[in-house]
Protein backbone atom coordinates (compact mmCIF):
# COMPACT_ATOMS: atom_id res chain seq x y z
CA UNK A 1 0.00 0.00 0.00
CA UNK A 2 1.43 3.59 -0.93
CA UNK A 3 2.46 5.40 2.37
CA UNK A 4 0.90 8.91 2.71
CA UNK A 5 1.98 11.55 4.72
CA UNK A 6 0.68 14.96 5.78
CA UNK A 7 4.64 16.30 5.16
CA UNK A 8 7.42 14.62 3.12
CA UNK A 9 11.10 16.59 3.33
CA UNK A 10 13.77 16.04 0.77
CA UNK A 11 16.81 16.64 2.72
CA UNK A 12 18.12 16.29 6.23
CA UNK A 13 19.77 19.13 6.83
CA UNK A 14 19.29 22.09 9.20
CA UNK A 15 16.08 23.36 6.85
CA UNK A 16 15.17 19.73 6.62
CA UNK A 17 15.60 18.19 9.29
CA UNK A 18 14.18 21.77 11.80
CA UNK A 19 10.85 21.25 9.58
CA UNK A 20 10.60 17.44 9.70
CA UNK A 21 10.88 18.21 13.72
CA UNK A 22 8.33 21.09 13.79
CA UNK A 23 6.20 19.63 11.57
CA UNK A 24 5.79 16.08 13.73
CA UNK A 25 5.57 18.62 17.13
CA UNK A 26 2.48 20.17 15.33
CA UNK A 27 1.15 16.62 14.84
CA UNK A 28 1.67 16.48 11.24
CA UNK A 29 2.32 13.14 10.08
CA UNK A 30 6.06 13.17 8.94
CA UNK A 31 8.27 12.02 6.51
CA UNK A 32 12.32 12.89 5.82
CA UNK A 33 14.25 11.68 3.20
CA UNK A 34 17.82 12.17 2.94
CA UNK A 35 20.82 10.13 1.12
CA UNK A 36 24.03 11.28 2.77
CA UNK A 37 25.84 8.67 4.38
CA UNK A 38 29.32 8.76 6.46
CA UNK A 39 32.53 7.20 5.62
CA UNK A 40 31.29 3.89 7.39
CA UNK A 41 28.07 3.84 4.70
CA UNK A 42 25.94 5.01 7.84
CA UNK A 43 23.16 7.14 6.98
CA UNK A 44 23.98 10.48 8.47
CA UNK A 45 21.54 13.07 8.84
CA UNK A 46 22.33 16.85 9.66
CA UNK A 47 22.76 17.98 6.14
CA UNK A 48 26.01 20.07 5.08
CA UNK A 49 25.93 22.16 8.28
CA UNK A 50 26.53 19.19 10.68
CA UNK A 51 28.66 16.86 8.38
CA UNK A 52 30.78 19.26 6.21
CA UNK A 53 30.34 22.62 7.25
CA UNK A 54 29.60 24.77 10.27
CA UNK A 55 30.42 22.23 12.91
CA UNK A 56 33.06 21.35 12.39
CA UNK A 57 34.84 24.18 10.65
CA UNK A 58 33.92 25.60 14.07
CA UNK A 59 35.82 22.98 15.69
CA UNK A 60 39.10 23.08 13.84
CA UNK A 61 38.44 26.60 14.07
CA UNK A 62 38.11 26.25 18.18
CA UNK A 63 41.51 23.70 17.94
CA UNK A 64 43.70 25.53 16.35
CA UNK A 65 42.66 29.26 18.23
CA UNK A 66 43.86 27.41 21.09
CA UNK A 67 46.94 25.64 20.10
CA UNK A 68 47.88 29.46 18.59
CA UNK A 69 46.94 30.60 22.08
CA UNK A 70 49.22 28.19 23.68
CA UNK A 71 51.85 29.16 21.08
CA UNK A 72 52.00 32.98 21.55
CA UNK A 73 49.46 33.78 23.70
CA UNK A 74 49.72 32.52 27.14
CA UNK A 75 53.32 33.95 28.28
CA UNK A 76 51.60 37.79 28.92
CA UNK A 77 49.78 35.73 31.62
CA UNK A 78 52.76 34.77 33.32
CA UNK A 79 52.15 31.00 32.09
CA UNK A 80 55.56 29.50 30.08
CA UNK A 81 55.53 26.25 29.24
CA UNK A 82 58.11 24.31 27.47
CA UNK A 83 56.74 23.70 23.87
CA UNK A 84 53.35 22.89 22.38
CA UNK A 85 52.85 20.46 19.32
CA UNK A 86 49.72 19.63 17.64
CA UNK A 87 48.72 15.96 16.92
CA UNK A 88 46.34 16.77 13.37
CA UNK A 89 45.01 13.73 13.16
CA UNK A 90 43.81 14.00 16.77
CA UNK A 91 42.41 17.03 15.97
CA UNK A 92 40.65 16.18 12.85
CA UNK A 93 39.34 12.72 15.22
CA UNK A 94 37.78 15.00 17.99
CA UNK A 95 36.06 17.08 14.96
CA UNK A 96 34.12 13.93 13.67
CA UNK A 97 33.51 12.57 17.09
CA UNK A 98 31.60 16.32 17.75
CA UNK A 99 29.77 15.63 14.02
CA UNK A 100 28.47 12.35 15.15
CA UNK A 101 27.38 13.01 18.28
CA UNK A 102 25.63 15.79 16.15
CA UNK A 103 24.30 14.05 13.64
CA UNK A 104 22.63 10.85 15.54
CA UNK A 105 21.20 13.42 17.72
CA UNK A 106 19.17 14.32 14.98
CA UNK A 107 18.25 10.68 14.63
CA UNK A 108 17.59 10.72 18.43
CA UNK A 109 15.09 13.75 18.06
CA UNK A 110 13.71 12.08 14.80
CA UNK A 111 12.19 9.23 16.89
CA UNK A 112 11.22 11.33 19.63
CA UNK A 113 9.45 13.21 17.80
CA UNK A 114 7.64 10.59 15.97
CA UNK A 115 9.08 11.68 12.74
CA UNK A 116 9.37 8.89 10.20
CA UNK A 117 13.81 8.82 8.65
CA UNK A 118 13.60 7.37 4.99
CA UNK A 119 16.61 6.96 3.12
CA UNK A 120 17.04 7.30 -0.04
CA UNK A 121 17.29 9.94 -2.86
CA UNK A 122 14.00 11.94 -3.04
CA UNK A 123 12.50 13.11 -6.63
CA UNK A 124 9.16 15.05 -6.58
CA UNK A 125 7.03 13.53 -8.73
CA UNK A 126 3.73 15.45 -10.29
CA UNK A 127 0.90 14.99 -7.96
CA UNK A 128 2.64 15.65 -4.91
CA UNK A 129 3.82 12.25 -4.91
CA UNK A 130 7.84 11.66 -3.98
CA UNK A 131 10.11 8.51 -5.45
CA UNK A 132 12.57 7.36 -3.17
CA UNK A 133 15.44 4.95 -4.49
CA UNK A 134 16.86 3.45 -2.07
CA UNK A 135 20.55 2.36 -1.30
CA UNK A 136 19.44 -1.31 -2.97
CA UNK A 137 18.19 0.57 -5.66
CA UNK A 138 14.49 0.04 -5.26
CA UNK A 139 11.82 1.92 -5.85
CA UNK A 140 9.31 3.13 -3.59
CA UNK A 141 6.27 6.05 -4.21
CA UNK A 142 4.85 7.86 -1.40
CA UNK A 143 2.04 10.52 -1.04
CA UNK A 144 1.70 13.76 0.55
CA UNK A 145 -0.42 16.28 1.10
CA UNK A 146 2.83 18.95 1.60
CA UNK A 147 6.10 18.67 0.10
CA UNK A 148 9.00 20.54 1.72
CA UNK A 149 12.22 20.89 -0.58
CA UNK A 150 15.40 21.17 0.98
CA UNK A 151 18.27 19.63 -0.93
CA UNK A 152 20.57 22.21 -0.17
CA UNK A 153 24.04 23.46 -1.96
CA UNK A 154 27.44 21.95 -3.01
CA UNK A 155 30.65 23.65 -3.47
CA UNK A 156 30.73 25.58 -6.81
CA UNK A 157 33.47 23.94 -9.09
CA UNK A 158 35.61 26.33 -11.37
CA UNK A 159 37.52 24.86 -14.63
CA UNK A 160 40.91 26.59 -13.86
CA UNK A 161 41.27 24.45 -10.24
CA UNK A 162 39.45 21.26 -10.95
CA UNK A 163 38.60 19.43 -7.14
CA UNK A 164 40.38 16.19 -7.13
CA UNK A 165 40.10 16.30 -2.79
CA UNK A 166 44.12 15.25 -3.31
CA UNK A 167 46.14 18.36 -3.63
CA UNK A 168 43.37 20.68 -5.05
CA UNK A 169 40.15 20.43 -2.40
CA UNK A 170 37.03 21.85 -1.41
CA UNK A 171 35.84 23.46 1.60
CA UNK A 172 35.16 19.01 2.33
CA UNK A 173 38.51 18.32 1.78
CA UNK A 174 40.21 21.14 3.72
CA UNK A 175 38.36 19.44 6.94
CA UNK A 176 40.33 16.29 6.84
CA UNK A 177 43.88 17.37 5.93
CA UNK A 178 45.96 14.81 8.41
CA UNK A 179 48.93 17.12 8.44
CA UNK A 180 49.37 20.46 8.07
CA UNK A 181 50.63 21.56 4.87
CA UNK A 182 53.50 24.10 4.61
CA UNK A 183 52.38 26.31 1.67
CA UNK A 184 48.11 26.61 1.57
CA UNK A 185 46.73 28.42 -1.05
CA UNK A 186 42.57 29.58 -0.64
CA UNK A 187 40.37 30.58 -4.02
CA UNK A 188 38.25 32.95 -2.74
CA UNK A 189 38.41 35.37 0.51
CA UNK A 190 34.59 34.82 1.19
CA UNK A 191 33.55 33.40 5.02
CA UNK A 192 34.62 29.78 3.98
CA UNK A 193 37.90 30.77 2.53
CA UNK A 194 38.97 33.02 5.33
CA UNK A 195 37.63 30.53 7.84
CA UNK A 196 39.31 27.82 6.68
CA UNK A 197 42.62 29.93 5.99
CA UNK A 198 42.51 30.67 9.14
CA UNK A 199 42.93 26.84 10.79
CA UNK A 200 45.61 26.44 8.79
CA UNK A 201 47.46 29.52 9.20
CA UNK A 202 47.23 29.03 13.25
CA UNK A 203 49.12 25.70 12.56
CA UNK A 204 51.84 26.84 10.97
CA UNK A 205 50.98 26.57 7.06
CA UNK A 206 51.95 29.45 4.87
CA UNK A 207 48.47 30.61 3.49
CA UNK A 208 47.90 33.24 0.48
CA UNK A 209 44.06 34.16 -0.36
CA UNK A 210 43.54 34.77 -4.20
CA UNK A 211 40.51 37.38 -4.68
CA UNK A 212 39.28 38.26 -8.21
CA UNK A 213 37.23 41.45 -6.29
CA UNK A 214 39.23 43.98 -5.27
CA UNK A 215 37.02 44.60 -2.64
CA UNK A 216 37.33 42.89 0.65
CA UNK A 217 34.57 41.33 2.32
CA UNK A 218 32.38 43.29 0.08
CA UNK A 219 29.15 42.60 1.84
CA UNK A 220 30.39 44.10 5.35
CA UNK A 221 30.45 47.68 6.88
CA UNK A 222 33.14 49.34 5.18
CA UNK A 223 34.73 50.03 8.66
CA UNK A 224 34.55 46.23 9.70
CA UNK A 225 36.29 44.73 6.63
CA UNK A 226 38.93 47.29 6.80
CA UNK A 227 40.01 46.43 10.26
CA UNK A 228 39.48 42.45 9.23
CA UNK A 229 41.90 43.13 6.57
CA UNK A 230 44.67 45.04 9.03
CA UNK A 231 44.02 42.01 11.26
CA UNK A 232 44.02 38.94 9.35
CA UNK A 233 46.90 40.50 7.36
CA UNK A 234 48.98 40.66 10.57
CA UNK A 235 47.98 37.31 11.61
CA UNK A 236 49.97 35.70 8.83
CA UNK A 237 47.22 35.19 5.84
CA UNK A 238 48.29 36.68 2.72
CA UNK A 239 45.41 38.28 1.29
CA UNK A 240 45.78 39.45 -2.53
CA UNK A 241 42.70 41.23 -3.90
CA UNK A 242 42.27 41.65 -7.25
CA UNK A 243 44.03 38.33 -8.21
CA UNK A 244 41.57 35.93 -10.74
CA UNK A 245 43.18 32.33 -10.86
CA UNK A 246 43.22 31.32 -14.35
CA UNK A 247 44.85 28.16 -14.09
CA UNK A 248 46.64 25.28 -12.46
CA UNK A 249 48.83 22.69 -12.93
CA UNK A 250 49.30 19.46 -10.68
CA UNK A 251 52.77 18.26 -10.48
CA UNK A 252 52.68 15.16 -8.05
CA UNK A 253 51.93 16.59 -4.42
CA UNK A 254 51.89 20.10 -5.60
CA UNK A 255 49.76 22.68 -7.75
CA UNK A 256 51.37 25.49 -9.34
CA UNK A 257 48.71 28.17 -9.55
CA UNK A 258 48.32 30.95 -12.41
CA UNK A 259 46.86 34.00 -11.51
CA UNK A 260 46.15 37.84 -12.88
CA UNK A 261 46.64 40.60 -11.21
CA UNK A 262 47.16 44.13 -11.96
CA UNK A 263 50.43 43.17 -12.82
CA UNK A 264 49.70 40.39 -15.62
CA UNK A 265 49.79 37.10 -15.00
CA UNK A 266 51.65 35.33 -11.88
CA UNK A 267 52.58 32.05 -10.80
CA UNK A 268 52.87 30.71 -7.53
CA UNK A 269 53.16 26.91 -6.11
CA UNK A 270 51.45 25.57 -3.55
CA UNK A 271 51.14 22.17 -1.69
CA UNK A 272 47.58 22.41 -0.92
CA UNK A 273 45.00 24.37 -2.47
CA UNK A 274 41.39 25.15 -1.35
CA UNK A 275 38.70 26.25 -4.13
CA UNK A 276 36.02 28.43 -1.60
CA UNK A 277 34.59 30.11 -4.35
CA UNK A 278 31.00 29.85 -3.38
CA UNK A 279 28.09 27.20 -3.52
CA UNK A 280 25.42 26.13 -5.60
CA UNK A 281 21.71 24.96 -4.94
CA UNK A 282 21.54 21.30 -5.37
CA UNK A 283 18.83 19.94 -7.77
CA UNK A 284 20.42 17.09 -9.86
CA UNK A 285 17.28 14.68 -10.44
CA UNK A 286 15.42 16.24 -7.93
CA UNK A 287 12.42 17.49 -9.96
CA UNK A 288 10.15 15.25 -12.71
CA UNK A 289 10.08 17.49 -15.73
CA UNK A 290 6.40 17.35 -15.17
CA UNK A 291 6.13 18.00 -11.16
CA UNK A 292 5.35 21.84 -12.23
CA UNK A 293 8.29 23.21 -9.91
CA UNK A 294 10.50 26.12 -11.51
CA UNK A 295 14.13 27.48 -10.96
CA UNK A 296 15.13 30.50 -11.88
CA UNK A 297 17.77 31.85 -13.85
CA UNK A 298 20.18 31.14 -11.33
CA UNK A 299 19.13 27.42 -10.76
CA UNK A 300 17.45 28.13 -7.25
CA UNK A 301 14.26 26.78 -6.73
CA UNK A 302 11.55 29.99 -7.32
CA UNK A 303 9.74 30.91 -4.60
CA UNK A 304 7.68 33.63 -3.21
CA UNK A 305 8.30 35.42 0.09
CA UNK A 306 7.00 32.81 2.38
CA UNK A 307 9.10 29.75 0.53
CA UNK A 308 6.25 28.70 -1.62
CA UNK A 309 6.70 26.92 -4.95
CA UNK A 310 4.75 27.64 -8.44
CA UNK A 311 2.78 24.23 -7.32
CA UNK A 312 0.64 24.57 -4.03
CA UNK A 313 1.39 22.42 -1.20
CA UNK A 314 5.25 22.47 -2.59
CA UNK A 315 7.79 24.25 -0.45
CA UNK A 316 11.41 25.13 -0.67
CA UNK A 317 13.69 25.66 1.82
CA UNK A 318 17.35 26.50 3.02
CA UNK A 319 20.34 26.82 0.53
CA UNK A 320 18.15 25.89 -2.42
CA UNK A 321 16.43 28.62 -2.59
CA UNK A 322 17.16 32.65 -2.97
CA UNK A 323 18.95 34.76 -0.68
CA UNK A 324 21.57 33.79 2.13
CA UNK A 325 23.23 30.54 2.57
CA UNK A 326 23.06 29.83 6.12
CA UNK A 327 22.06 27.59 9.07
CA UNK A 328 19.96 29.68 10.64
CA UNK A 329 18.05 30.82 7.79
CA UNK A 330 17.26 27.50 6.32
CA UNK A 331 16.11 25.99 9.62
CA UNK A 332 13.81 29.83 10.13
CA UNK A 333 12.11 28.95 6.87
CA UNK A 334 11.07 25.15 7.57
CA UNK A 335 9.65 26.67 11.05
CA UNK A 336 7.40 29.62 8.76
CA UNK A 337 6.72 26.48 5.99
CA UNK A 338 5.39 24.23 8.48
CA UNK A 339 3.06 26.98 10.50
CA UNK A 340 1.93 28.22 7.38
CA UNK A 341 1.39 24.69 6.17
CA UNK A 342 -0.61 24.24 9.60
CA UNK A 343 -2.28 27.44 8.86
CA UNK A 344 -1.06 30.27 11.24
CA UNK A 345 0.44 33.87 9.92
CA UNK A 346 3.89 32.74 9.93
CA UNK A 347 6.60 35.23 8.43
CA UNK A 348 10.34 35.95 8.33
CA UNK A 349 11.99 38.79 8.81
CA UNK A 350 14.51 38.88 6.23
CA UNK A 351 16.14 42.01 6.91
CA UNK A 352 17.49 40.71 10.29
CA UNK A 353 19.27 37.52 9.58
CA UNK A 354 22.68 37.90 11.39
CA UNK A 355 26.28 37.19 9.39
CA UNK A 356 28.98 35.81 11.08
CA UNK A 357 32.87 34.88 9.85
CA UNK A 358 34.79 32.87 13.11
CA UNK A 359 37.93 34.27 12.37
CA UNK A 360 39.76 35.59 15.18
CA UNK A 361 38.54 38.37 16.11
CA UNK A 362 34.85 37.15 14.85
CA UNK A 363 33.29 39.67 12.25
CA UNK A 364 29.70 39.71 12.68
CA UNK A 365 26.79 42.35 11.52
CA UNK A 366 22.54 42.61 11.82
CA UNK A 367 21.01 45.01 9.32
CA UNK A 368 22.42 47.50 7.05
CA UNK A 369 25.62 48.83 6.83
CA UNK A 370 26.63 52.33 6.93
CA UNK A 371 27.66 52.32 3.22
CA UNK A 372 24.03 50.74 1.99
CA UNK A 373 22.24 53.78 4.26
CA UNK A 374 24.05 56.14 2.54
CA UNK A 375 23.20 55.23 -0.52
CA UNK A 376 19.93 54.82 0.23
CA UNK A 377 19.73 58.46 1.36
CA UNK A 378 19.28 57.79 5.15
CA UNK A 379 20.91 60.11 7.35
CA UNK A 380 22.01 58.25 10.10
CA UNK A 381 24.22 59.15 13.30
CA UNK A 382 27.26 55.86 14.34
CA UNK A 383 28.53 55.30 17.60
CA UNK A 384 31.88 53.10 17.60
CA UNK A 385 33.13 51.79 20.66
CA UNK A 386 36.98 50.12 20.78
CA UNK A 387 37.34 46.65 22.87
CA UNK A 388 41.20 48.85 23.71
CA UNK A 389 38.85 50.34 26.31
CA UNK A 390 36.45 47.73 27.54
CA UNK A 391 37.73 46.15 31.17
CA UNK A 392 36.72 42.94 30.56
CA UNK A 393 38.61 42.66 26.77
CA UNK A 394 42.00 43.70 28.21
CA UNK A 395 41.42 40.84 31.30
CA UNK A 396 41.52 38.89 28.44
CA UNK A 397 43.97 40.20 26.91
CA UNK A 398 41.74 40.32 23.70
CA UNK A 399 41.28 44.06 22.85
CA UNK A 400 41.22 44.30 18.61
CA UNK A 401 38.46 45.52 16.87
CA UNK A 402 34.91 47.64 18.07
CA UNK A 403 31.43 48.08 17.99
CA UNK A 404 29.73 50.37 15.83
CA UNK A 405 26.03 50.71 16.31
CA UNK A 406 24.29 52.50 13.47
CA UNK A 407 20.20 54.26 13.87
CA UNK A 408 18.67 56.53 12.12
CA UNK A 409 19.07 60.41 12.50
CA UNK A 410 15.42 60.81 12.37
CA UNK A 411 14.36 58.43 14.78
CA UNK A 412 17.08 56.83 16.59
CA UNK A 413 16.15 53.35 15.43
CA UNK A 414 18.83 51.21 15.01
CA UNK A 415 19.46 49.99 11.49
CA UNK A 416 22.36 47.90 11.72
CA UNK A 417 24.77 46.64 14.58
CA UNK A 418 28.25 45.34 13.58
CA UNK A 419 31.18 43.99 15.34
CA UNK A 420 34.50 42.84 14.60
CA UNK A 421 36.18 41.69 18.25
CA UNK A 422 35.82 38.28 20.51
CA UNK A 423 32.65 36.98 20.99
CA UNK A 424 31.36 39.37 18.09
CA UNK A 425 28.68 36.89 16.91
CA UNK A 426 26.97 36.95 20.55
CA UNK A 427 27.03 40.35 20.75
CA UNK A 428 25.23 40.97 17.29
CA UNK A 429 22.53 38.41 18.50
CA UNK A 430 21.91 40.70 21.61
CA UNK A 431 21.67 44.01 18.94
CA UNK A 432 19.00 41.65 16.46
CA UNK A 433 17.36 41.17 19.50
CA UNK A 434 16.78 44.68 20.06
CA UNK A 435 16.31 45.59 16.14
CA UNK A 436 13.68 42.91 16.23
CA UNK A 437 11.36 45.03 19.14
CA UNK A 438 12.34 48.53 16.81
CA UNK A 439 14.83 49.45 19.49
CA UNK A 440 16.33 52.71 19.19
CA UNK A 441 20.25 53.53 20.57
CA UNK A 442 18.84 55.46 23.60
CA UNK A 443 16.76 52.46 24.72
CA UNK A 444 19.82 50.30 24.45
CA UNK A 445 21.79 52.87 26.29
CA UNK A 446 19.66 53.25 28.79
CA UNK A 447 19.84 48.99 29.80
CA UNK A 448 21.39 47.97 32.88
CA UNK A 449 24.42 45.85 31.39
CA UNK A 450 26.40 43.81 33.57
CA UNK A 451 29.68 44.52 34.53
CA UNK A 452 32.64 43.42 33.68
CA UNK A 453 31.56 42.20 30.27
CA UNK A 454 32.13 42.37 26.38
CA UNK A 455 28.63 43.44 26.21
CA UNK A 456 28.99 46.99 27.72
CA UNK A 457 30.85 47.32 24.24
CA UNK A 458 27.18 47.20 23.05
CA UNK A 459 26.33 49.61 25.59
CA UNK A 460 28.76 52.48 24.72
CA UNK A 461 28.59 52.55 21.02
CA UNK A 462 24.74 52.51 21.60
CA UNK A 463 25.27 55.66 23.92
CA UNK A 464 28.00 57.22 21.56
CA UNK A 465 24.98 56.97 18.87
CA UNK A 466 24.38 60.33 20.56
CA UNK A 467 27.46 61.67 22.19
CA UNK A 468 26.93 59.73 25.41
CA UNK A 469 29.43 57.41 26.00
CA UNK A 470 31.02 57.01 29.43
CA UNK A 471 34.47 55.18 28.92
CA UNK A 472 36.16 56.61 25.78
CA UNK A 473 35.90 60.58 24.02
CA UNK A 474 32.75 61.45 22.36
CA UNK A 475 33.10 62.12 18.70
CA UNK A 476 29.51 63.84 18.34
CA UNK A 477 28.45 65.94 21.25
CA UNK A 478 25.22 66.12 22.57
P1 LIG B 1 22.11 21.24 3.52
O1 LIG B 1 22.67 21.43 4.86
O2 LIG B 1 23.05 21.29 2.36
O3 LIG B 1 21.34 19.85 3.56
C1 LIG B 1 20.71 19.31 2.46
C2 LIG B 1 20.62 17.80 2.61
O4 LIG B 1 19.79 17.30 1.59
C3 LIG B 1 21.97 17.09 2.45
O5 LIG B 1 22.19 16.26 3.55
C4 LIG B 1 21.81 16.28 1.16
O6 LIG B 1 22.47 15.02 1.22
C5 LIG B 1 20.31 16.07 1.10
N1 LIG B 1 19.79 15.88 -0.25
C6 LIG B 1 20.00 16.64 -1.35
N2 LIG B 1 19.27 16.20 -2.39
C7 LIG B 1 18.59 15.13 -1.94
C8 LIG B 1 17.66 14.24 -2.53
N3 LIG B 1 17.26 14.41 -3.80
N4 LIG B 1 17.17 13.23 -1.79
C9 LIG B 1 17.55 13.04 -0.49
N5 LIG B 1 18.41 13.87 0.12
C10 LIG B 1 18.92 14.90 -0.59
N6 LIG B 1 26.17 28.45 7.87
C11 LIG B 1 25.98 29.10 9.03
O7 LIG B 1 24.88 29.57 9.29
N7 LIG B 1 27.00 29.24 9.95
C12 LIG B 1 28.24 28.74 9.72
O8 LIG B 1 29.13 28.88 10.56
C13 LIG B 1 28.47 28.04 8.51
N8 LIG B 1 29.68 27.51 8.25
C14 LIG B 1 29.86 26.78 7.11
C15 LIG B 1 31.11 26.23 6.88
C16 LIG B 1 31.34 25.47 5.74
C17 LIG B 1 32.69 24.85 5.50
C18 LIG B 1 30.26 25.26 4.81
C19 LIG B 1 30.47 24.43 3.58
C20 LIG B 1 29.02 25.82 5.03
C21 LIG B 1 28.81 26.59 6.18
N9 LIG B 1 27.57 27.19 6.44
C22 LIG B 1 27.38 27.91 7.60
C23 LIG B 1 26.43 27.08 5.50
C24 LIG B 1 25.43 26.02 5.97
O9 LIG B 1 26.09 24.79 6.12
C25 LIG B 1 24.28 25.92 4.98
O10 LIG B 1 23.73 27.19 4.76
C26 LIG B 1 23.20 24.99 5.49
O11 LIG B 1 23.71 23.71 5.75
C27 LIG B 1 22.05 24.90 4.49
O12 LIG B 1 21.06 24.07 4.99
P2 LIG B 1 20.06 23.27 4.06
O13 LIG B 1 19.20 22.49 4.97
O14 LIG B 1 19.45 24.20 3.09
O15 LIG B 1 20.97 22.29 3.17
P1 LIG C 1 31.68 33.41 -1.12
O1 LIG C 1 30.70 33.31 -2.26
O2 LIG C 1 31.35 34.44 -0.09
O3 LIG C 1 32.01 32.08 -0.53
O4 LIG C 1 33.04 33.94 -1.76
C1 LIG C 1 33.68 33.36 -2.86
C2 LIG C 1 34.70 34.35 -3.41
O5 LIG C 1 35.48 33.69 -4.43
C3 LIG C 1 34.08 35.58 -4.06
O6 LIG C 1 34.55 36.72 -3.37
C4 LIG C 1 34.59 35.53 -5.50
O7 LIG C 1 34.93 36.82 -5.98
C5 LIG C 1 35.85 34.67 -5.40
N1 LIG C 1 36.22 34.02 -6.67
C6 LIG C 1 35.40 33.37 -7.54
N2 LIG C 1 36.10 32.90 -8.62
C7 LIG C 1 37.41 33.25 -8.41
C8 LIG C 1 38.64 33.05 -9.15
N3 LIG C 1 38.69 32.38 -10.33
N4 LIG C 1 39.81 33.55 -8.63
C9 LIG C 1 39.78 34.20 -7.44
N5 LIG C 1 38.66 34.43 -6.72
C10 LIG C 1 37.49 33.97 -7.17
Amino acid sequence: MTQKFDVVVIGAGPGGYVAAIKAAQLGLTTACIEKYTDKEGKLALGGTCLNVGCIPSKALLDSSWKFHEAQDGFAIHGISHAGVSMDVPAMVGRKANIVKNLTSGVATLFKANGVTSIQGHGKLLAGKKVEVTKPDGSVEVIEAENVILAPGSRPIDIPPAPVDQKVIVDSTGALEFQSVPKRLGVIGAGVIGLELGSVWSRLGAEVTVLEALDTFLMAADTAVSKEALKTLTKQGLDIKLGARVTGSKVNGEEVVVTYTDANGEQNITFDKLIVAVGRRPVTTDLLAADCGVTLDERGFVHVDDHCATTVPGVYAIGDVVRGMMLAHKASEEGIMVVERIKGHKAQMNYDLIPSVIYTHPEIAWVGKTEQTLKAEGVEVNVGTFPFAASGRAMAANDTGGFVKVIADAKTDRVLGVHVIGPSAAELVQQGAIGMEFGTSAEDLGMMVFSHPTLSEALHEAALAVNGGAIHIANRKKR
